[in-house]
């Protein structure tokens, strides 16, 4: 059997192990502040564990679940890292700096079950959920390639996978990154995305007051059964009714729809008509994001004079829509591009450890 993650492990399970081992529970809160807080990694340098707990430690845990493989910079500063498990798979992380926040997109399963028509992603196919330790290292890794100065604002559960479809993992994760001794994040800082998993929506927001991406592209049947096959399962009727029947949503806590904007299938003026009436009464905020297309998908963004037609018809019925700006467009970083090796032809390969002035120095 192999070692186990330490970082697979909750706050609460920790507590039960060292308590199994009679350690004091609070010690798990001390170890946490260490190694999310702080991002050590070296039991030998938490100084205020008795030196028994952290030799004891040493020999039961593993510590790092990923390593960062291969780095790609876009002219725009986003980054992308592809991190390597340790059982030989490989997942993306991308960091987005802008003025105001730093925001990183994390991965939660290798591959994606789905197979969304227009996503590279889905066209991998599905190889494994990531573990809970696997998730959160993404933070610690991609955190380490920050300059100094800059500190991680945002999550967003946005890359490679259906968070949905690993959620015990995923809330357990959300639970590190919101714990005060843990990353401290505010929930709100968090956003989860989703292709619509219906009966999963409602426990994944019990968990905290974190944000909801849905993954709309379309507002008819016809159309999203193409390009989200999961809508046969779970039709546009019931995930709005879904959406609309959740509690403790209110103006103050908008759901976000992502539409990606795709020439000749979604883009018409009718869609647009078709998507107020759709959204009408929710409280929404709709991000339209062009295509981005890749040799995978038959897809290709609108002209912009159509998305500005499609806009201008989505501000006509009230809805209230911002037009996303690709990040990263020129290493394959934005939405929906993030495939792991299949992408590698834009990495850079990188055999230092990020902590290295050389790689400090990408962003
Ligand atoms: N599986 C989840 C989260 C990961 S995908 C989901 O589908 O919501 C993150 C977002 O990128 C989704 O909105 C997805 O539909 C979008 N996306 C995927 N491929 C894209 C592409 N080629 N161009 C633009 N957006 C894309
Ligand atoms: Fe999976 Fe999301 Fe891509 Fe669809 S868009 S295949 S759900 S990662």
């Amino acid at each position: 059997m192999t070692t186990p993650l330490l970082k697979d492990l909750s706050l609460d399970a920790l507590r039960d192990a060292l308590r199994h081992e009679g350690v004091a529970p609070y010690r798990a809160e001390q170890i946490a502040a260490w190694v999310y807080a702080r991002g050590v990694e070296d039991f030998d340098a938490m100084t205020d564990l008795p030196a028994e707990l952290r030799r004891d430690l040493g020999d039961r845990f593993r510590m790092r679940a990923l390593e960062v493989d291969a780095l790609a910079q876009s002219e725009d500063g986003t980054l992308k890292a592809r991190l390597a498990t340790g059982d030989g798979e490989v997942v993306e992380a991308v960091l987005i700096p802008e003025e105001r926040r730093t925001t990183l997109c994390i991965s939660t399963q290798v591959g994606c079950p789905l197979a969304c028509s227009f996503c590279a992603t889905g066209a991998l196919g599905f190889r494994r959920n990531l573990s809970t330790g696997e998730i959160v290292d993404q933070v610690l890794r991609m955190r380490e390639l920050l300059p100094e100065g800059r500190s991680l604002t945002n999550v967003v559960y946005m890359g490679m996978g259906e968070p949905l479809l690993n959620l015990p993992s995923v809330i357990e994760s959300i639970r590190l990154l919101i714990h005060p001794k843990a990353f401290a994040l505010a929930p709100r800082r968090i956003t989860v995305s989703t292709s619509g998993v219906v009966p999963k929506i409602a426990p994944l927001l019990d968990v905290a007051p974190i944000n909801l991406a849905v993954s709309l592209h379309a507002a008819s049947d016809a159309v999203r059964d193409v390009l989200v096959p999961l809508n046969r399962r779970y039709p546009l009727a019931e995930l709005i009714r879904t959406l609309r029947e959740l509690p403790a949503l209110g103006p103050r806590r908008p759901i976000f729809f992502e539409y990606t904007l795709m020439d000749g299938v979604n883009d018409s003026l009718e869609d647009a008509r078709r998507l107020v009436k759709l959204l009408r009464g929710l409280p929404a905020k709709l991000n339209v994001i062009p295509m981005n297309p890749h040799p995978g998908a038959p897809y290709r963004p609108p002209p912009p004079e159509v998305a500005e037609r499609f806009l201008a018809e989505l501000a006509r019925g009230g809805l209230r829509t911002t037009l996303r700006r690709p990040r990263g467009r020129d290493i394959d970083a934005a939405c929906g591009q993030l495939a792991g090796a299949a992408s590698s032809g834009r990495f850079v390969k990188t055999s230092l450890r990020p902590s290295e002035e050389a790689v400090r120095g990408v962003l």
